[in-house]
């Protein structure tokens, strides 16, 4: 996979926000500082390999927007990272939280380095180093810049983040709160790695449950034997096929850079999982067919596409060929603008990777919030007498003729644990997004529901700057 080096996914993003401000009135002034990456660092570091060999590293940490401190975004680490993209993920982090009203500006940091080509020992010096220079920059920090695993990395990187800055910090108290998406041994939160797809899943379901929408596309309502396509098996990839899935989508194709399969009889998304780990890849797996030049499996005929991996994927060369009719962005910019057009025209309905991917920042903030308050949701369960109360619940069952489950009896008895208090806020979080993105693309007499996404978002931040007024 190449990068086309004259793409810029910060300049798409941009032409995103200036379609959305036409339906403004907003200071061109304003809509500038809006726009605009308030920081950016970019730094040069070594790494000193076991042979005795160097190699200088180039890493970014871009803040986009000080409407609202902290800010906040992944750490991604892939050789594509450059400063146009790290610019361009940064300030769809600003727009996606300002839409699910979350309260962080956006930034977005990130190594150029292909992870897969370093032992765990690199990986870690490479991490720890790369968090020593946020630090001396204050770049980083619970009330500055709280980073979160992106592409590449994951829960082990954030630890190493975590340890290496409180080392740094030992009289602050709330420091855990200094990145999210940490192991639960470090103060992580229970749901965090599934919430991304979890979030792709509810934002999925709530699309196809507006009936009218769906029969504008000829769609009936619901997940229900609906064909998807996914891009990507990793984190988000794998936890939205998984949940759509379970929910009666039928996975019919799955593409990863290194060879896809397809198979119209259905997917065991886990059972695929569980092969590519051992085997990295899909090539050989038994079921299906193994598609070599994965890209194609975007064309083929479905009735959801989800591209859950980089950016720029769907592009002018392959928009008019998209057969689905519903593209369900779970990854950052995997729609260019110039194909977002063709698809627009096409009456493809896209849902907006600055709605859809959103539940990872909004468990973020969960786990953010825990940590600055030094509590662990779970502690705070309800402790009953059991036995009292099954006897009730049963006494409920046999006057409704209505059995719970084990867990509902369970819930019922203690109280929310975190995972549940998690989910229900994950969820109410996606429902009420979708449903003011829909209304007011509704309401605006457009077609583009990303439209009517960033409409919301600028129309919130240019509320907030205008709030703060200009500092001096
Ligand atoms: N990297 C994720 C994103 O693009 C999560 C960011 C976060 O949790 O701060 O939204």
């Amino acid at each position: 996979m190449k990068k086309a080096t004259e793409y810029s996914l910060f300049n798409d993003v941009c032409s995103f926000v200036d379609d959305a401000a036409k339906h403004l009135e907003i200071h061109p002034g304003l809509l500038e500082q809006i726009k605009q990456c308030n920081s950016i660092y970019k730094f040069h570091f070594p790494l000193r390999n076991d042979d005795g060999t160097y190699e200088t590293l180039t890493g970014y940490r871009i803040q986009h927007s000080h409407h609202k401190l902290p800010v906040k975004g992944g750490i991604r680490y892939s050789e594509f990272v450059d400063e146009e993209e790290v610019k361009g993920l940064a300030a769809l982090m600003t727009y996606k939280c300002a839409l699910v009203n979350i309260p962080f500006g956006g930034a977005k940091g990130g190594i150029s380095i292909n992870p897969l080509k370093y032992n765990v020992n690199q990986l870690e010096r490479i991490t720890r180093r790369y968090t020593a220079e946020l630090i001396k920059k204050k770049f980083i920090g619970p009330a500055i810049d709280v980073p979160a695993p992106d592409y590449g990395t994951g829960a082990r990187e954030m630890a190493w983040i975590v340890d290496t800055f409180e080392a740094f910090s030992p009289e602050l108290i709330n420091a855990k709160g200094c990145v999210t998406g940490k192991p639960l041994s470090q103060h992580g939160i229970e749901g965090r790695t599934e919430a991304t797809g979890q979030g792709v899943f509810f934002g999925i379901r709530e699309a196809v449950n507006v009936e009218d929408d769906m029969k504008a596309l000829g769609l009936t309502k619901g997940l229900r034997g609906k064909k998807v396509i996914v891009q990507g098996l990793g984190n988000v990839g794998f936890y939205s096929a998984k949940y759509i899935s379970e929910a009666g989508g039928k996975v019919i194709g799955v593409a990863e850079w290194n060879g896809g399969i397809w198979d119209e009889s259905g997917i065991n998304i886990e059972e695929l999982k569980k092969y590519q780990i051992k085997n990295k890849g899909f090539k050989g797996y038994p079921k299906g067919e193994f598609i070599k030049n994965s890209k194609e499996i975007l064309t083929y005929d479905c009735d959801i596409l989800i591209p859950a991996a980089l950016e720029n994927q769907i592009t002018i060369e392959n928009a008019a060929n998209i057969k689905a009719k519903i593209i369900g962005e779970a990854a950052n910019g995997p729609v260019t603008q110039e194909a977002e057009k063709v698809l627009l025209e096409k009456g493809v309905m896209i849902i907006p990777d600055m709605y859809l991917n959103a539940g990872g920042v909004t468990v973020s903030y969960f786990e953010w919030l825990k940590n600055l308050s030094r509590v662990s949701f779970g502690k705070l369960e309800k402790r009953y007498d059991m036995e009292k109360y099954r006897k009730l619940l049963a006494t409920i069952e046999n006057a409704t003729g209505e059995e719970f489950t084990e867990e509902e009896r369970d819930a019922l008895i203690r109280g929310a644990s975190e995972r549940d208090l998690v989910l229900s806020g994950l969820e109410e979080t996606m429902v009420t997004a979708y449903q003011d993105m829909n209304r007011t693309r509704k309401e605006k007499g457009i077609e583009s529901l990303r439209t009517a996404g960033f409409i919301l978002a600028l129309e919130r931040i240019a509320i907030s700057y205008m709030d703060l007024g200009i500092f001096p």
